[in-house]
Parts: C-alpha cells; structure tokens; sequence
C-alpha cells in the first residue's frame, strides 16, 4: 500500500508491515499458525522456510516497530528479558557493561547473576550526573551503556542525545530500553542511540495479555547479528503473540494521550494530598523532560507520609490492599490501572541498604496509570490513602 510521503505516528502505527492480505484482500494481515512453509520445488521457497527464523505474522509487527522507532529493523523475541540477553550476546569474551543504576530488577539480574559469571562485568553510574558519567566511560571503557529513560521506579529522565555524545567518543553502544516511554513518547535512535529495546508486554501489547519484546537496530550491521543469534539461540516471538502485540500496538498513541492525561491529573492530586510525602513524575526533569518526551507518559511514583509512630509497612500495607479500581500487581502499561510496591516486588531483589540509598523506601508506591474515567482513579486512591491512617 502507498502511504503518504511522511506518514505520521498513528499511520504508521497502523499500516506500515500491514498491507492487506495479496490473496484474499484480508484488511488485517492474517495469523500465520505454522512452524515449517512447503517449498515449491527442491532448491526454491517462497520466502520462508521455518518458524523459528521467519513467520510473515512476526515480520508485520517488526516492520512497524522498525517504523515507530525510527530503525533500519527490529528483531522480536518471546520477552523482554529475551531482548535484552540478546543485546548482551553481542558483548564479547570480556565486555564490560556501564549500566544506569536505577536499572530494571530484571536486567540487573542477568546482568550480575548469569553474565558476571561468564567474566562480562558491569560497573554501575547515575546517568543524570553527565560529569561523573563522562569520566565512568573514559575510567571503565565500557563496550556498552545502557539506559533507562524514564527510569523505574523513581522516573528520572536522562538525557539521550548526551549520552550517546559521550558514548561513540569512546567508541561504546548505547542501548536504551524504551519501554517506560514507548516509542510514542521518544524514538532514542532519533537521539543517537544504537540499539533500543523494549518489552512488548507493557505499553507496546498494552492490554496485559501477552508477552513479548524486541530489538530496534540504527544498523544494519547488528541487525544482521541480531537475527542469527535469535535464529541460533531460538528465544523467537510466536505468530500468536506477534498478533496480538500488532493487535496493540495499532492504538498505542490513543491509548498513551489517555495514559498521560490521567497520569497528569493524578499527579496533581496526589501533589496535594496530606497523606503523601513526595510524588515523582518525569516532568520533574524539567526542560530536558519536555525537550526529549512527547508526553510525560502513564506512570507515577509517589512517597507515603508516615504519620506519628505507625509502622510505614502497616500504613502501606492498608493502603494497597485498599484499592478497588487499582489491581495491585507487577508489569504496567496495560489499559487498567496498576499500582506496585517496589520495595517487596520490582525492587526486592536489590539489597535493602542500596534499595535505600537510591530512594526506594518501603512507603514508596508505583502506579500504572490506565485509561479507565479518571475520576474513578482519583476517588481510588483518595479512599485507599485515607485508609493509611484511619483517624
Ligand atoms: C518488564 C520490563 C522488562 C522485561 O520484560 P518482560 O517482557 O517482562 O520479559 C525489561 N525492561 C523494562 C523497563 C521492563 O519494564
């Protein structure tokens, strides 16, 4: 199909990789439920041979997420975390790693728990601190930085375009997981990075019902690498999975104007509510905040006030099993609400003494915001907080 010269976001959202079915004229592209395609004749095949390495269900969703990330190709793996170890396969036999350290529960895992263990180290710095970031890079010759923009759980934007300056002055790649902002939201390819990743769970699917991730390439290079490991290392999306991620991702820009205007107002009332001590939100970064991201997006974050000498575990406790539109439960970026206490779930497997030095108190809360009446929302959390410290 011919799309206009520069098609916009939503557009692309919906049509690129999504041309009507050839044969039928089906509007979706068809779910291709197979593992292996017939050949012709010995010696020639239609352009797909076997499951693991192509699938034209997976190859529509790449192609679109190539598109709104603004890449030369995207790879798509069954997870997040499949995205992400398949980055790190790229590192070779003593590759050192410059993470930020507010840094997804997960990724840290793999980085200190499965890589450390093979000689691939990972040393670890604040982003926000360009100075300090510079001289990380210069002192640890890292062959890769990886990033988080908006960060998680405290929501500290970090500045993309800086950081890939410093990093290709050394010649290191610079990855950013993008799945907090979405590619709606920011495109750090656009900004210099070479390889972004998301998990395809969150605002990507963005109904909670499926898993997935992938790799977006600035380069055809490690597009190509990209595709052999996943070939050879097998970690591959599934044709119905690949569906229903594309089944999503059409409504991602709706859906995320929706997020971040709920998020917006509930920023603005938890901000003024006596029960709350801190609120963090990206728009807290300021100029560069509104410079790098299109919305500030669906997620909040914000600090319990203790109240005289009731245990803040009791006063948190009260509020999360209070909620009635809000689901208590890990992930985000599902069209329902979520709110999350990271200290015991994202963020438990950090030790208690860093978990602290870097904010994540046990009173600190996580919200998803959804796209359910934000009224409702905000009469959710006003009972729940009141609930705190019944008075
Ligand atoms: C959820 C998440 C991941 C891991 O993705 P899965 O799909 O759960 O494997 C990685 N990075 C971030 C920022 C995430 O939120």
């Amino acid at each position: 199909m011919a799309l206009p010269q520069e098609p916009g976001f939503n557009t692309r959202a919906i049509h690129v990789g999504q041309d009507p079915d050839p044969i039928t004229g089906a509007t979706v592209p068809p779910l291709y439920l197979t593992s292996t395609f017939t050949q012709p004749e010995l010696g020639r095949h239609l352009g797909y041979e076997y499951g693991r390495n192509d699938n034209p269900t997976r190859q529509s969703l790449e192609e679109a997420l190539a598109s709104l990330e603004q890449g030369q190709g995207a790879v798509a793996y069954a997870s997040g975390m499949a995205a992400s170890d398949a980055v790190l396969r790229l590192l070779s036999p003593g590759g050192r790693v410059l993470a930020a350290e507010d840094l997804y529960g997960g990724v840290y895992r793999l980085l200190e728990r499965v890589y450390r263990g093979q000689g691939i180290l990972t040393e670890y710095v604040d982003p926000a601190d360009l100075d300090a970031l510079a001289s990380a890079i210069q002192r640890y010759q890292p062959q890769m930085l990886w990033l988080e923009s908006p960060s998680n759980p405290l929501l500290k934007v970090f500045d993309i375009a800086q950081a890939a300056k410093l990093a290709h002055h050394h010649g290191t790649l610079l990855v950013v997981d993008n799945t907090f902002a979405s590619p709606y939201n920011q495109n750090p390819l656009a900004l210099g990075a070479d390889l972004v990743v998301h998990s395809t769970t969150k605002y990507i699917g963005g109904h909670s019902d499926v898993i997935g991730g992938a790799v977006v390439a600035r380069d055809e290079t490690l597009l190509e690498r990209l595709r052999f490991l996943r070939n050879t290392a097998g970690a591959t999306l599934g044709p119905f999975e690949a569906w229903l991620t594309l089944r999503g991702l059409k409504t991602l820009g709706v859906r995320m104007e929706r997020h971040a205007a709920n998020a917006a107002r509930i920023q603005a009332f938890l901000q003024r509510h006596p029960r709350v001590e801190r609120v963090y939100y990206p728009a807290d970064a300021g100029a560069l905040a509104s410079q790098q991201m299109r919305t500030m997006g669906g997620m909040v974050s914000f600090v319990l006030k203790p109240t005289g000498s009731q245990d803040p575990m009791v006063a948190v406790k009260r509020v999360m099993d209070s909620f009635r539109v809000f689901s208590l439960a890990e992930s985000l970026g599902g069209v329902e609400s979520l709110a999350g206490h990271p200290s015991t779930m994202t963020h438990a497997a950090v030790p208690n003494d860093e978990r602290r030095r870097r904010g994540i108190v046990d009173t600190l809360i996580r919200l998803s915001v959804g796209i359910e009446d934000v009224e409702d929302l905000v009469a959710d959390l006003d009972l729940a907080l009141n609930e705190a410290n019944p008075s």
